[in-house]
């Protein structure tokens, strides 16, 4: 199937909002985050979009998110807002590993440190874990470019994700919507362990999901399906 084409002015942009993101001229915006989301009812951060990125470093996070399917929200602070990605499978260490990542709406500034339990029946309704922080440098003069291009390299330092990675954009099997690839560079940081099942806990509280779940009236079977079986058992 061919992407649908927008409009005959910009004939290589796709119709769907979420299809588009990373690939508009201006890449932050946190109404899609709004529009998805009751307030009254989910835990998480309102948040607003401060439009520019002060000088200071640039924070990332990874949020662990057992939804309708487990993933691992990649979040860079860019302009004010997080951008986001998921990853079903989550990162690699392995350079020869590419993990799929696909473009999520930005998120507010703030949601880098949620962790609990988003009501069951709302948008991303689940248990959510800050799996690492820290932050992140460009490795590219022009980051704004470089996401138009398709293709960002930076530095991250967090306490589980180091050394040199790259996000970059691709399109698999034809399919309209927009995918990226969460790449390790070979450096000292490279590795062939499993991180994900190395390291389950949060950065944050050193809990799994399961324990954040029994924390916040979640569901905590369902939760429980994303910790590695080897740390559910250890925590007994
Ligand atoms: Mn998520």
């Amino acid at each position: 199937m061919r992407p649908p084409q927008s409009s005959a002015r910009e004939p290589s942009r796709w119709l769907h909002p979420v299809w588009n993101l990373r690939c508009e001229d201006t890449v932050v915006a946190l109404t899609k985050y709004h529009e998805t989301r009751d307030f009254r009812v989910t835990p998480e951060p309102k948040g607003a979009s401060h439009l520019e990125t002060p000088n200071k470093e640039l924070a990332f996070v990874v949020q662990k998110h057992q939804a309708s399917h487990l993933h691992y929200d990649f979040r860079l602070e860019w302009r004010g807002v997080l951008l986001s990605w998921a990853i079903p499978k989550g990162p690699s260490l392995d350079p020869s590993v590419k993990r799929l990542a696909m473009p999520v709406e930005d998120h507010p500034l703030d949601y880098g440190s949620f962790e609990g339990v988003i009501p069951e029946g709302e948008y991303g309704g689940g248990t959510v874990m800050v799996w690492d922080r820290g932050f992140w440098m460009p490795e590219v003069p022009d980051v704004d470019k470089s996401l138009r291009a398709g293709q960002l390299k930076f530095s991250l330092y967090g306490a589980k994700l180091r050394g040199s990675w790259a996000l970059v954009r691709t399109v698999i099997g034809g399919s309209p919507r927009t995918k990226w690839l969460l790449v390790k560079h070979r450096d000292g940081y490279a590795s062939k362990a499993d991180i994900t099942v190395d390291k389950p806990r949060s950065v944050v509280s050193k809990k799994l999901l399961a324990d954040i779940a029994r924390m916040h009236d979640g569901d905590v079977p369902k939760a429980a399906k994303g910790d590695p079986p080897k740390a559910v058992r250890a925590s007994k």
